[in-house]
């Protein structure tokens, strides 16, 4: 379907055109938003990008190269929904938009290379390990080094992209490494990055919900959330992971989703399935279920408490826009980690989004590089310890970040420093 037909079809859906009529022009989401801390230009702040999706629907606007040029600039942290006082559901208007804006000619080579690894490679379990294993002998051999240095003076943006990249560590995990045990009380999603380049989170997080006296299962049938697809426009990919999730955890147990972006798009389900009863209320059921590590953990700590202090004191906790932004999580992390006999730092309210987002820092390493360094000067004026995140992409882009700069602090993932402080893997934290 063409971009006109697909956007004539959107006028029909009633939660898209109350949302894009709700806005009041009253740009209070400006200043929270990242995309136009970088860009400088209305339309690329929230507020412009939803008069322009309204300037379509009342056929003033063509939905064409410039619309997509300004959505894709879009992080999706959804900061500007926490502060809209109309409750636009920007989130919403923005899947829907991308999902309707087939990519036009002159991002075309650029989206379907997008395409292909999503549906190609996230989707499927083996793939994501041999990629992240391919990946893992490269970084290991160092090449990704020397073509960042090659193509420093040629292609900086080429090398930028090099540089943000994650880098593997541990085995990537596979969900055959864990039993499926009917019956069990909680249930892990392993994600597909985050299975794949941090294979080590995910064998802390069930050792972590094991030792705080959890019986674990990992579903071997279990699909990436599509959060990528559904951020990438990609809304029948998304849809079909999202059934294939629904089967793969069906029944009563709590389901553990331990990163944050993967935890809110499996929240997002139900709405992916309008017109679909069933599937909408299997959906429902499922987002009852959801949980993060740290709400999980969190009320049986009391044997950590006894621990010797950790070696590393003064931890900063970044929390990811969607936790805070979207889940309202916020604080919870911080508490934890008093909890588990930490110094707690914390960056300023809303300090803004590290420049992840999904795809972003890939698709727009610039921008994505200015925002982490504006982040990273926070990280640094409060010189912590150790860095604490609860969402993978964030985790491996600070990683990223600190290793351009040259400083050795390390960035862990909420489960691995249960882990550690209930008595395993090394014992830094
Ligand atoms: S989702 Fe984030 S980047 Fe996108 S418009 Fe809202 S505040 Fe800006
Ligand atoms: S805060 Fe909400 S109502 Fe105000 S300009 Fe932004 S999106 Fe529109």
């Amino acid at each position: 379907m063409n971009p006109k037909a697909s956007f004539a079809r959107l006028k029909e859906d009633p939660e898209y055109q109350n949302g894009v009529m709700r806005c009041i022009r009253c740009s209070i989401c400006v200043p929270r938003c990242p995309s136009y801390r970088v860009y400088q230009n209305e339309a690329d702040s929230p507020r412009g990008r939803v008069q322009m999706l309204r300037a379509v629907m009342e056929d003033r606007l063509e939905p064409s190269s410039n619309l997509e040029h300004h959505l894709d600039r879009c992080l999706g942290c959804r900061a500007c929904e926490d502060v809209c006082p109309s409750a636009v559901p920007y989130g919403y208007l923005l899947d829907r938009a991308r999902s309707a804006l087939q990519p036009t000619e002159h991002a075309r080579a650029r989206k379907s290379v997008v395409r292909w690894g999503l549906t190609r490679i996230a989707a499927t379990p083996w793939r994501v390990y041999w990629s992240a294993q391919l990946l893992r002998l490269v970084q290991a051999l160092r090449l990704d080094r020397l073509a960042a240095w090659a193509l420093r003076k040629v292609r900086p943006s080429a090398a930028l992209r090099i540089e943000l990249a994650p880098r593997v560590r541990g085995a990537p995990f596979r969900a055959s490494e864990a039993e499926e045990k009917p019956g069990a009380a909680v249930q892990v999603l392993i994600g597909c990055v985050a299975s794949g380049v941090l294979g080590d989170v995910q064998r802390a997080t069930i050792r972590a919900l094991e030792r705080t006296g959890a019986e674990v299962s990992v579903p071997a049938s279990q699909n990436c959330c599509g959060a990528l697809h559904l951020h990438a426009g990609l809304m029948d990919e998304a849809r079909e992971l999202a059934r294939g999730n629904i089967e793969a955890f069906d029944g009563e147990a709590e389901v553990c989703v331990n990163a944050a972006g993967c935890r809110l798009a499996m929240r997002e389900y139900p709405s992916l399935f309008d017109g679909e009863p069933t599937w909408q209320e299997r959906a429902r059921q499922l987002v009852g279920r959801l949980r993060s590590v740290t709400e999980l953990t969190g009320a049986r700590l009391n044997g950590a408490a006894t621990a010797p202090p950790p070696t590393r004191r003064r931890a900063l906790v970044h929390e990811p826009c969607h936790e805070f932004n979207v889940q309202k999580e916020r604080g919870k992390l911080e508490a934890l980690l008093r909890q588990l006999g930490y110094e707690v730092e914390t960056l300023p309210r809303g300090a803004g989004c590290c420049g992840s987002a999904g795809l972003f820092s890939a698709l727009q390493p610039k921008a994505a590089s200015d925002l982490l360094d504006r982040l990273l000067d926070d990280v640094q004026g409060r010189a912590p310890e150790l860095v604490v995140s609860s969402n993978p992409g964030c985790q491996l882009l600070i990683e990223a970040g600190l290793r351009r700069r040259g400083i050795d602090l390390p960035v862990l993932d909420i489960s691995e420093v249960i882990d550690r402080r209930t008595g395993g893997g090394e014992a830094e934290a």
